[in-house]
């Protein structure tokens, strides 16, 4: 009896302490999210790089993943939902979708950061300067291109590419990459400061200097297979300049030809234009690691194609999909964010919320 009596004491006892232990280390576990939390919020980013994924909607993320064994932007873990309409149509062009990024503003499809009554608005990359920040556009095309030209002009149409280019000077814009040479006045940006390069590949650029690189003398860009990596190169560089820039930097980074893809439905094209994007991806997120005070942003300024995954092997790493036309589409995109701040990126709201979360989080006015 008395064996017995001990044993279930201490067993009550065991029972106790194990109890205990568990409150102990919940209290201990969330205290330490909690930290963390507070942390994350505490600190505000110095550098912003905003990287677009022209056309980039879910499945396409999904198809590339399968194709490429994964991507980087797998690894944030704060996520959202966008929605992309703009102000005269459910379905986004590219030039409203990028204003409403650029000024928080949802305005008509074809507009470059203009509001939908056609007024101008200060985009991100302006207040930043105004700011004494860095700021920097890259892109797999013409930098007057409707996604880099709602960055820095101010036109009533996309097409007007002579006039958005005109909009580049006096602007102070530290770094550029991209194509759209012949839209340009070489001698303006001269006059403006600017070291101008034209290389396919990796030139050795003076960071003190303002740096505009072509990647050839053409408007048109090539796809990825005859590029290589230049995109992946143009962030390092890019980041590697603007970081000399105490004050911080805002950089833009634009996968641009993801979208044509779509437009062509074309899966090959999609998908390694996809894997391209995330490589520079990769390259923002392995400076993040080593500069801490930087917040990385990935999104999407809509859907192209209409795309459905239909079937796949991931032993094969192959995708059977359908694409359902050759235009945008009106489904929600996703942002993946990474570094401070990047908690408030969590959720499903406007896509001009991604201007005000920028520049709340940089102090711009
Ligand atoms: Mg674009
Ligand atoms: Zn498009």
């Amino acid at each position: 009896m008395f064996h017995k009596k001990v044993e279930i004491c201490s067993m009550n006892v065991t029972k106790k302490l194990l109890s205990f232990w568990i409150v102990i280390s919940l209290l201990f576990s969330n205290c330490q999210a909690g930290a963390k939390l507070l942390k994350d919020e505490l600190i505000k980013p110095l550098n912003v790089i905003l990287l677009i994924g022209d056309g980039m909607g879910l499945a396409q993320i999904c198809a590339a993943s399968v194709i490429n064994g994964g991507l980087t932007l797998e690894i944030f873990e704060n996520i959202g939902f966008i929605k992309t309409s703009s102000s005269d149509d459910y379905i986004t062009d590219s030039a409203a979708g990028a204003t409403a990024f650029s000024t928080g503003e949802k305005t008509y499809n074809g507009a470059i950061g203009l509001a939908k009554d056609s007024s101008s608005r200060k985009t991100i990359v302006e207040m930043a300067e105004t700011k004494g920040l860095a700021t920097g556009l890259i892109s797999t095309c013409s930098v007057t291109h409707a996604t880099p030209a709602s960055f820095f002009a101010h036109q009533l149409n996309r097409e007007m590419h002579l006039e958005i280019a005109n909009d580049f000077y006096g602007k102070g814009i530290d770094f550029v990459a991209g194509t759209g040479k012949p839209y340009f006045n070489l001698e303006k940006l001269i006059l403006d400061g600017y070291k101008i390069t034209t290389s396919t590949s990796k030139p050795t650029l003076n960071a003190l200097e303002k740096n505009f690189w072509f990647y050839n003398d053409s408007v048109s860009p090539p796809k990825v297979k005859e590029r290589g990596n230049w995109l992946a190169q143009a962030t390092e560089e890019g980041m590697r300049c603007l970081s000399n820039n105490k004050k911080g930097f805002f950089l833009m980074v634009e996968g641009s030809q993801i979208d044509w893809g779509g437009h062509d439905q074309d899966i090959d094209y999609v998908t390694s234009e996809l894997i391209d994007f995330d490589q520079a991806v990769l390259k923002a997120y392995e400076y993040a690691k080593t500069h801490p005070n930087t917040l990385i942003i990935v999104t999407a300024d809509h859907e192209t194609g209409g795309l459905t995954l239909n079937g796949g092997s991931l032993k094969n790493k192959s995708v059977k999909t359908n694409f359902a036309h050759g235009h945008h589409s009106g489904i929600m995109v996703p942002v993946f964010a990474f570094g401070p701040g990047s908690h408030l990126f969590r959720g499903t709201y406007e896509n001009t919320e991604i201007f005000r979360k920028i520049k709340n989080l940089m102090g711009l006015q």
